[in-house]
């Protein structure tokens, strides 16, 4: 289990003016009085993917507020993470087999955590995901309170590896998922519904003039004189990032100067991301307007910021989307989303207004000529979706719904 060192804390002050008065009020009242209890986060890694894009952001507001929030990973093996990835892509519906040997090999890893963390130094626990999920067997509650927290789309999982799960998952004092069609059948305590969020204030979503976000998306070769779009996501199949180059090649026949960035960063617990991405180098050809990018090519948020800020749209055409932290990320630039309408993208996106919900590669494609040729509609749309997202999806509000959650089990 490791420590990870956060930012320094950030004062909910400067959040004064970004979310509305009364979260702001709620937020301070509920960290006074939860001040004094205890709080660990366990997840996989803190690098790479949503949840750690969240508890980067969320720790050093909670610290801010003078709550005690530490936040762990667990240490595994890459052979744990080729199992649980696994488990990940079974628990969203994939057709996969989790052998004997590799759910020892899960339960071994899990086991190993004990000694590593001291249930007693914590009064709430938060467990993200599947990969730490059986530490509470291991382990054992303590006295503390347990929870655990569902990132992934579970409304259609593969049921074989659910059982596995509910083994353990009813140990648990409460769940949390994102929406409701997630809560796995079988869970015996309570399930809460908890939508993520992204920081307004992070380097990844602070305003960037269109003059500075041109600069840095210049900086990898793009033409800025002629239209982009971009997704920005895991290299993972969920995304389908085969798919967003199809919908590209065929709005590209209306569209000769399109270009398209395909961005991925390689999370620490997802070793499917090298493998798809290699194939998607080989997919995307040789066409030089297709751009495909990673943290290796040295771009970080700031980056990410321009490549969000600056497109004409962002795409993320995912088959399955626990929510998509980057639909927001986008919105809150002012810049449309054309999603895949499946899991959390609709609750963001209101489709027609705030951007589109495509089902297929050709509606995908569809949508791309017409937010490339109608800028102006396209300006408008994502004004709304920034609203939308201000309202809706900004770290307070998450820190505001967990501490909901916490004073309930603690009370
Ligand atoms: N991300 C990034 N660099 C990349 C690709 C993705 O920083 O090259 C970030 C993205 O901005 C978002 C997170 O990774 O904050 C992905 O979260 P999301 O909920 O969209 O998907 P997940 O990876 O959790 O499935």
């Amino acid at each position: 289990m490791n420590v990870v060192k956060v930012q320094a804390s950030i004062g909910l002050k400067y959040y004064k003016g970004v979310i509305d008065g009364s979260l702001f009020d709620e937020v301070v009242w509920l960290s006074e009085k939860l001040k004094d209890v205890r709080v660990c986060h366990i997840n996989a890694t803190s690098y790479g993917g949503g949840v750690a894009e969240i508890l980067q952001k969320e720790i050093p507001l909670a610290k801010g507020l003078g709550l005690k929030f530490d936040w762990k990973t667990i240490s595994a093996s890459p052979e744990f993470f080729d199992i649980t990835k696994k488990i990940h892509n079974g628990l969203q519906g994939a057709d996969v087999k989790i052998s004997a040997k590799e759910w020892q090999t899960y339960q071994n890893c899990n086991t190993d955590q004990v000694g590593r963390i001291n249930p007693n130094d914590y009064d709430v626990f938060f467990v993200h995901d599947p990969q730490p999920a059986e530490i509470i067997s291991c382990i054992g509650k303590n006295g503390a309170k347990w929870v655990w927290r569902c990132h992934i789309d579970t409304a259609k999982p593969n049921q074989a590896i659910a059982n596995y799960f509910l083994k353990f998952l009813n140990m648990y004092d409460a769940s949390i998922f994102t929406m409701r069609e997630y809560v796995l059948k079988g869970m015996e305590e309570e399930s809460f519904i908890i939508e993520p969020a992204i920081d307004p204030l992070a380097i990844k979503n602070r305003h960037l003039t269109r003059k500075e976000a041109e600069r840095l998306v210049r900086g990898f070769h793009v033409d800025t004189g002629r239209p982009l779009v971009a997704q920005i996501s895991r290299f993972d199949p969920w995304k389908d990032p085969m798919g967003v180059v199809d919908a590209y090649k065929i709005a590209k026949k209306k569209i000769p100067g399109l270009q398209l960035a395909m961005i991925g960063s390689m999370a620490d617990d997802d070793p499917e991301g090298m493998k798809i991405y290699r194939e998607l180098k080989k997919y995307a050809g040789n066409d030089k307007d297709i751009y495909v990018l990673t943290n290796h090519d040295a771009l970080h948020d700031l980056e990410v910021n321009a490549f969000q800020t600056f497109s004409d749209a962002i795409i993320q055409k995912s088959t399955r989307e626990g929510f998509g932290l980057t639909v927001s990320e986008a919105l809150w630039k002012e810049t449309p989303v054309i999603g895949g309408n499946v899991g959390g993208i609709p609750t963001q996106i209101r489709d027609g207004e705030t951007g589109f919900l495509v089902n297929n590669v050709e509606e995908c494609a569809e949508k791309i000529i017409y937010l490339v040729q109608n800028k102006d509609i396209a300006k408008e749309m994502g004004k709304l979706g920034k609203e939308d997202i201000r309202k809706n999806f900004l770290l307070p509000r998450l820190l505001r719904d967990e501490l909901k959650l916490i004073e309930k089990l603690v009370d």
